[in-house]
């Protein structure tokens, strides 16, 4: 499978209605992380562009709306089987354009995204009557009384805006596209500033397959105002995020204006608590993840380790020694396990947090700074010990492979540290007593909990508590996110 340069189109267009048409602003670079080189230009939106593809969203809504659930699994299915077809264009253009590894990208961009539409093509047969048992009711002076039949149905809300982050760029838009399609809503694809190229090249897939005219809209530009403008869109019904914790607050803010559905998916930082009967190096290398996976750029990282004080010394050792041992470098070099981070300025926000942290009293024990390498955002693996839950360290959300540590003595207070968090996303426990890890799970206070691992079960209900976010998507769960509970009762 080919991972060297990408191929790329001379100019990539907006998709809006049925034309695909330059961004209105012009356009702007999409950099190379790992080089520094310019890959591609982006179109350039505006928020007339915005409300353009709004408006053709609508329009296409009425007959999309009515098509019947086995036309939508069909092309849902040509979507993937196209994915597929085009991994070797597609999978160097994300590594290009997110900086992620040749592993990430090979193995959970490109066909995990492909992975989203066939389950999306199922979802869209999955029954959407929930029948309701008959009431009798007494005559009224509403109506007359008697037998009444009823049931609720599944109906799509309408017109969604998705607002992607930079991190997965495909497999996060085919995550929203996909149950939102298959429930008969239209939708405007917003992706990420940094990386926005695959994502058109995934619209330009919908088309060639079939979707028609105004199902599947895309507008991209590199600040915030295409976003702002689908928010404040009296055509959008729902707005479906993905992003940080404070742009999913302004989001909430400005769509209740309008009464917009929302599904938010935000920030998170999570805990994996380390009890002193845990299999330490199994712990280890989980935590680990949040330097070995995607350099930290990860909502669900366990990147508080909070460790029972038997064990300290261990898991402190234990992942100094991992630290050191991860090639950082160029995504494109076999072996490489971390790669650079999505841009400059994130890589100056992310040392900066090491340097508040030190501030703070906590130990830098492994990394800290930038690797030897001339060009590309680079950010070796980091450890910061000695924390305490008081220190922006270890409250705040960095997003990049930085790990701190913070000793306990007893489960409740395991439980007090995680839970004093304003995120709630995902959370970890490490225990050789699976009773006591389910135990454990039911007190804390995020949507997940993962015990004695961090992979994923895709069919879970996914989503935040707390600033974490709002709604559930994930499996069926993604199919409810995207539909409004219609009852309909009828005189038996
Ligand atoms: P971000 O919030 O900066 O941007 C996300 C998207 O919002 C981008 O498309 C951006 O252009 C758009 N946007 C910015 N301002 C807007 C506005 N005012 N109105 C509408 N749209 C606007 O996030 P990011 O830096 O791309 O991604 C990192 C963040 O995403 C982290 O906080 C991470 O935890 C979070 N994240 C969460 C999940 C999850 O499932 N909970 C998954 C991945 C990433």
């Amino acid at each position: 499978m080919a991972t060297a340069t990408p191929t790329v189109r001379d100019e990539y267009r907006l998709l809006i209605g049925e034309t695909w048409v330059p961004g209105s602003a012009g356009t702007y670079d999409i950099v190379n992380p790992a080089t520094e080189e310019v890959v591609a230009q982006a179109p350039e939106g505006s928020a007339d562009d915005a409300r353009a593809a709004a408006a053709a969203a609508k329009d296409a809504f009425e007959s999309w709306s009515q098509t019947s659930p086995k036309e939508r699994a069909e092309l849902m299915r040509a979507v993937a089987r196209r994915i597929h077809e085009r991994a070797d264009d597609l999978i160097p253009l994300v590594i290009a354009e997110t900086g992620c590894t040749a592993t990430v990208g090979k193995q959970m961009q490109v066909p995990v995204a492909a992975s989203r539409f066939e389950r999306y093509a199922r979802g869209a047969l999955e029954p959407s009557v929930i029948p309701l048992p008959p009431q009798e009711v007494p005559a009224t002076a509403l109506a007359p009384g008697g037998i009444m039949g009823a049931m609720a149905r599944r109906a799509p809300v309408g017109v969604v805006a998705c607002i992607t982050p930079y991190n997965f760029p495909i497999v996060n838009m085919a995550g929203k596209i996909g149950p939102a399609l298959a429930m008969g809503n239209t939708v405007v694809v917003k992706p990420a500033p940094q990386d926005p190229l695959a994502v058109i090249e995934l619209v330009a897939i919908l088309e060639e397959v079939g979707f028609p005219p105004g199902v599947v809209n895309v507008v991209t530009g590199s600040g915030p105002e295409t976003g702002e403008a689908l928010v404040d869109s009296p055509d959008v019904d729902m707005i479906s995020f993905t992003g940080s914790t404070g742009v999913g607050i302004r989001i909430a803010e400005a769509a209740g204006a309008t009464m917009k559905r929302l599904l938010l998916e935000l920030g998170g930082k999570g805990a994996g608590i380390v009890r002193e009967d845990a299999d330490l190096e199994n712990a280890i290398g989980q935590i680990g993840s949040v330097w070995s996976f995607h350099s930290g750029q990860i909502c669900t990282a366990p990147t508080r380790a909070i460790v029972h004080r038997s064990r300290y010394e261990e898991l402190v050792g234990g992942l100094t020694k991992m630290a050191g041992m991860l090639p950082v470098g160029d995504p494109l070099e076999k072996g490489t396990v971390v790669g650079p981070l999505i841009s400059g300025a994130h890589r100056d926000r992310v040392e900066g947090y090491v340097g508040i942290g030190r501030d703070e009293g906590a130990e830098v024990v492994a990394g800290g700074g930038r690797p030897d390498m001339e060009r590309g955002f680079y950010m070796r693996p980091t450890l910061l010990a000695e924390c305490r839950n008081d220190m922006r360290v270890v409250r705040e959300e960095i997003f990049g492979p930085v790990i701190v540590v913070i000793p306990y003595d007893d489960d409740d207070e395991a439980i007090a540290i995680a839970n004093d968090s304003d995120f709630g996303l995902y959370d970890y426990v490490f225990t050789g007593d699976s009773a006591k890890g389910l135990a454990m799970s039911r007190k804390l206070r995020a949507g997940n909990v993962g015990i004695n691992t961090v992979q994923r079960n895709h069919e879970t209900p996914f989503g935040g508590t707390k600033l974490s976010g709002v709604g559930r998507d994930g499996g069926s769960f993604g199919l409810h996110a995207y539909s409004e509970l219609q009852s309909v009762v009828w005189p038996g």
